[in-house]
């Protein structure tokens, strides 16, 4: 590490923390996507240098108004970007590469990552108006790099999404296989399985660590196979002959785009894509060789034409998302898609965590049309892309690391990961935390041996600012209390010129509720009137009595207290 890092690593949390990295150790970070699923961003350090695996984003929820997408705080490498040597992407869902676009700015490395997904990052970089900014390096599929002293190969696995990959890490403090997402799928139908054989040969040559997925470490037995979807998904459109089909998935699972085109190929149905995202990775994945098979998707203008027994459509909005073009057809609001009575809506996804009353907002609506509803609850129209706990188990017999660390989890996960690992004779186990910086190697039990910063980041608009700053308090207080502006214009030694002015925002109804809004102006005039001769003449004790009095009144009436902003002039 060099000498500006260290002098950083050691002002961290915990400034009396005697933490001096050794040129000779293997450190892990990881400052999102442990203890949490979502926005994953790992780092390992090594002589000094950083390597970055994934840099993802997540979406937020009903608890921060006004934001769309948070990442995780990137400061710490920031600081020590002319150290950071690459940022390696395993697989182009936005939990692993959805950050690139907003946060690479501030880190400037070169990026590695496979074809499909070099494919789908540039259009999203293009969206972002970085199109040719990034040094985006195309890695073939089991392909390898050299970044500084970290020597990378990729392994290809299965997963929910072309081209998924594992990655070996070679160092000379020793080898981490860091997996990515993964399962382990017999018959994927896109790419090919998991490859066992490289895996096994990974193990034979010795390795420190496996850092992975733990998603879905609390499900018994596997996660099962995509051609069980396939077949499901056929059988349920041969049971709706006569009416309209819409299919709602995940926009990157290619391969349940190629089951539902195969499903309505057997009945004789075309299938048209309807929404942005779906013909994104619709153009990503044709020009990477996937989909050959399939006839071109019909756009939604060109479904209109179809009879409803001979079309198929697959929609975007299968979390409920309210632009999405499920959410608009539900809401009778889409320009070339309409459903009607008898027609049937299949979801092949999951819901997920968070995202419950928005899809079941979107359901109501649609069954309220006499729409019927089909969902992986009573069919089995879809998988996990994550492995289950027999498939962890074969993980670890062919990998056979020395210690164990589970990321990509919240803690319940996390730590159901760690305890299987024992289960199978792995002699450690660690369970990171975002912001822990962890010794692997090359000897000696695997240790947290510093707290460097993290945190959340979100997108306001057109700019990023830190989750857990006073603003974003302020906004979440605003939403659930109203807020207030009182204006006092006052002579300088603290007499009212004129009556106090009070606006309210949210709380109350301006017209109904103006006698209300009579009894808050006396209380502020009675607050001001209440203060002595020289606390008159100080603003800040000035509004500080008008906040509270504000405050208070509508405490009293609604049981509210309102983010209350006072302006006090001098005259
Ligand atoms: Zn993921
Ligand atoms: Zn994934």
């Amino acid at each position: 590490m060099t000498q500006s890092s260290q002098a950083a690593a050691g002002a961290s949390k915990s400034p009396a923390d005697p933490f001096v990295p050794e040129d000779d150790a293997l450190y892990f970070l990881a400052l999102g996507g442990s203890g949490e699923i979502g926005m994953n961003l790992n780092l390992y350090g090594h002589r000094g240098k950083w390597l970055m695996v994934d840099l993802g984003i997540s979406f937020a929820d009903d608890t921060m108004p006004g934001l769309d997408v948070i990442m995780p705080d990137p400061s710490f490498i920031v600081e020590r970007r002319e150290d950071l040597v690459g940022l390696v992407v395993t697989h182009a869902h936005e939990d692993h590469l959805g950050a690139v676009q907003y946060l690479w700015p501030e880190l400037r490395c070169p990026v590695y990552c496979t074809p499909f997904t070099a494919s789908v990052l540039r259009a999203k970089l293009h969206e972002r108006g970085l199109s040719g900014v990034v040094p985006i390096h195309e890695i073939p599929l089991g392909g390898s790099l050299e970044a500084g002293p970290f020597a990378v190969e990729y392994v290809t696995m299965t997963h929910s999404i072309p081209e998924p990959n594992a990655l070996a890490i070679r160092t000379s403090a020793g080898t981490v296989v860091h997996t990515g997402d993964w399962k382990l799928d017999p018959d994927p139908l896109i790419g090919t399985v998991a490859d066992e054989k490289r895996l096994r040969e990974i193990g034979d040559e010795g390795v420190l660590a496996l850092v992975g997925d733990s998603t879905n470490a609390l499900v018994p037995g596997w996660t099962g196979s995509e051609a069980t979807v396939r077949a499901s998904l056929t059988d349920l459109i041969g049971r709706y002959p006569n009416v309209r089909v819409a299919v709602s998935c995940f926009a990157t699972n290619v391969a349940r785009l190629e089951s539902i085109a195969v499903a309505a190929a057997a009945h004789d149905r075309h299938v048209a894509l309807v929404g942005r995202s779906l013909w994104r990775i619709n153009d990503a994945a044709r020009a990477n060789g996937y989909l050959k098979d399939v006839p071109k998707f019909l756009s939604e203008h060109d479904a209109g034409y179809l009879p409803r027994e001979k079309l198929v459509l697959i929609c975007t909005g299968s979390q409920g998302e309210p632009r999405s073009a499920l959410a608009r057809i539900a809401g009778n609001d889409h320009p070339q898609i309409t459903l009607s009575r008898g027609d049937v809506v299949v979801f092949s996804s999951r819901e997920i965590p968070g995202n419950e009353r928005a899809i079941g907002r979107m359901q109501n609506q649609l069954v309220t049309q006499g729409i019927e509803l089909v969902t992986a609850d009573e069919e089995a129209i879809h998988v996990s892309g994550h492995p289950a706990r027999d498939e962890l188990v074969r993980m670890y017999q062919w990998v056979r690391p020395r210690i164990a660390v589970p990321v990509h989890g919240e803690q319940r996960h996390q730590q159901a990961h760690a305890a299987l690992a024992q289960d199978c004779q792995i002699p450690d186990q660690i369970v990171p935390a975002n912001g822990e910086l962890i010794r692997l190697g090359p000897d000696g039990p695997a240790r947290v041996v510093a707290h460097v910063r993290s945190g959340r980041m979100a997108l306001d608009g057109k700019r990023l600012i830190p989750l857990d700053n006073g603003m974003m308090r302020t906004r979440s207080r605003m939403v659930n209390n109203g807020a207030s502006v009182v204006t006092l214009v006052m002579t300088a030694r603290g007499e009212l010129v004129t009556a106090p002015q009070v606006a309210v925002m949210g709380l109350i109804d301006e017209v109904a509720d103006r006698d209300m809004l009579l009894d808050v102006v006396d209380a502020v005039r009675e607050a001001v009137a209440g203060l002595s001769k020289t606390a008159r003449a100080d603003d800040a004790q000035v509004k500080e009595a008008a906040r509270i009095a504000v405050r208070r009144c509508f405490n009293a009436s609604h049981g509210k207290k309102p983010v209350t902003d006072v302006h006090l002039v001098r005259v």
